[in-house]
C-alpha cells in the first residue's frame, strides 16, 4: 500500500514538480499516550531540519531498522533502490505514517515532528511491527524516515489534501488511522467553510479535541467494543450525506476497484466539483471500508468522481507492502 510509484506516476502524467525524498535520522524526545488506543512520538534531530513539511495530510515513511544504523551504507539519492535491493534479513521493514505537527528548528531546538500512532493489536499479541515498536518507544530510541527534502507543499510532497477552491461543504470520513489526518487538515481549513468530520474509533477514550476556523461538526464513532470495525461509519456516512447533498442525482455508471489488484488510493488531480452541492469528501482508513463508502457516495448518493478523494490506508488481514 505505498504511493512512491503512485507519485511517480502521477509526476509523469501531471508534469508537477517532483519533490526530492531522503532518509532523516531521529531521536524520539517524548513519549504521550494521548489516548486509550494512540500514542504520540516526538520525534526530533538536526537532519529534520532540511524536511519538506507540507502540512495537511501528509504522509511519510518510517524505516524500522533490523541492525544498527552505522552498519548500512544508504546513498543520498534513490533510497527506494537501495531499499528494495537490501537482502530481506536487514532491509528495514517500512510503514507509512501521518506528520500530524511539525515544528521547525529554533535558535534553541532542533525541528521536531509529532506522530501519532494507533497502537492496534498490542494487547492481544497481532500487532504488526510497526505498531509494536511505537507501544514500546522510549525516550532516546532512533528511527528513519523517508520524506521530502525540499520545501513546498501538494501531491508531490506526500499531502492529497485538494479540494477544489470552489468546495464550501467538506466531508471528511475515517477510521483511527486516519486521525491524525483529518487532525492536521481541519487545523488549516479557513474560515467560510462547512467541515463535517466523521471519525470511527475504538473507544471513547480515543476522542481527543479538534479546532478549526471553519464552520465545524465533529462526530466521534467510538465502537468500544460493540462493534465490528467500520460499521458505525458506514452507517453515519449514509446518513450525512444524504443530508449534505440536497437532492440526489440519479445514479452513475460506477466502477468498483477490485482490492487484490489495485491500490485504493484515488485523488481527483483537478476536482471539480459538479454535483447538486459543492460537496467534498476525503475518505481514508480500511481499504474495504473506504471502498464502501465511495461505493455509495459516487453511486447511491450521486456525488461526482471528481469530488471524492479516498485513500485505503491499510487493508484488514494483511501487512502494508503485502
Ligand atoms: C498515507 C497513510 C497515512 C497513515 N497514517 C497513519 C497514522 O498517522 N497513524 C497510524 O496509526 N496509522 C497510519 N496509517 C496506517 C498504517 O500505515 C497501517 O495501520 C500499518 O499497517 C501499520 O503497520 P503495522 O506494522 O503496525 O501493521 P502491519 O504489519 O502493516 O499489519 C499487521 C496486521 O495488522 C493489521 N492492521 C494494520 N493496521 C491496523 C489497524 N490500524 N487496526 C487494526 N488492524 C490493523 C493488518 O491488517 C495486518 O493483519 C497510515 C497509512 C497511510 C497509507
Amino acid at each position: 500500500m505505498t504511493t512512491d510509484t503512485s507519485t511517480e506516476e502521477r509526476a509523469a502524467r501531471t508534469g508537477l514538480e517532483r519533490a526530492s525524498y531522503a532518509l532523516y535520522r531521529v531521536r524520539i524526545s517524548a513519549v504521550q499516550r494521548i489516548g486509550a488506543s494512540f500514542v504520540r512520538l516526538t520525534m526530533t534531530s538536526a537532519d529534520l531540519e532540511h524536511f519538506g513539511a507540507g502540512g495537511y495530510d501528509q504522509r511519510f515513511k518510517v524505516l524500522l531498522l533490523k541492525q544498527p544504523f552505522e552498519s548500512y551504507d544508504p546513498p543520498q539519492d534513490d533510497w527506494y533502490t537501495w531499499w528494495r535491493e537490501l537482502p530481506e534479513a536487514v532491509r528495514p521493514t517500512m510503514r507509512t505514517y501521518t506528520v500530524r505537527a511539525f515544528r521547525p528548528a529554533t535558535i534553541d531546538t532542533h525541528a521536531e515532528m509529532d506522530v501519532d500512532f494507533v497502537l492496534h493489536g498490542v494487547q492481544d499479541g497481532h500487532a504488526g511491527p510497526a505498531s509494536r515498536w511505537a507501544a514500546n518507544a522510549v525516550v532516546g530510541d532512533e528511527a528513519v524516515l523517508v520524506g521530502p527534502s525540499n520545501p513546498g507543499t501538494g501531491r508531490m510532497w506526500g499531502v492529497e489534501w485538494a479540494p477544489p477552491a470552489t468546495a464550501r461543504t467538506l466531508l471528511l470520513a475515517g477510521d483511527e488511522t486516519a486521525v491524525p489526518a483529518v487532525s492536521a487538515i481541519l487545523e488549516r481549513l479557513p474560515a467560510g467553510v462547512k467541515a463535517t468530520a466523521l471519525l470511527e474509533v475504538p473507544h471513547a477514550g480515543d476522542l481527543i479535541d479538534l479546532s478549526c476556523a471553519a464552520d465545524l461538526t465533529v462526530e466521534w464513532l467510538p465502537r468500544n467494543g460493540s462493534h465490528a470495525p467500520g460499521e458505525l461509519l458506514q452507517a453515519r456516512v449514509h446518513e450525512v450525506a444524504s443530508a449534505l447533498v440536497d437532492e440526489a442525482s440519479s445514479p452513475v455508471d460506477f466502477e468498483d476497484v477490485d482490492l487484490d489488484t489495485t491500490i485504493l488510493w484515488e485523488v481527483p488531480e483537478h476536482a471539480e466539483p459538479a454535483g447538486p452541492e459543492c460537496l467534498y469528501a476525503w475518505l481514508a482508513g480500511e481499504s474495504g471500508v473506504v471502498k464502501a463508502l465511495r461505493r455509495h457516495l459516487v453511486r447511491d448518493v450521486g456525488v461526482p468522481r471528481s469530488s471524492v478523494a479516498f485513500m485505503g490506508y491499510w487493508r484488514e488481514g494483511r501487512a502494508e507492502g503485502e
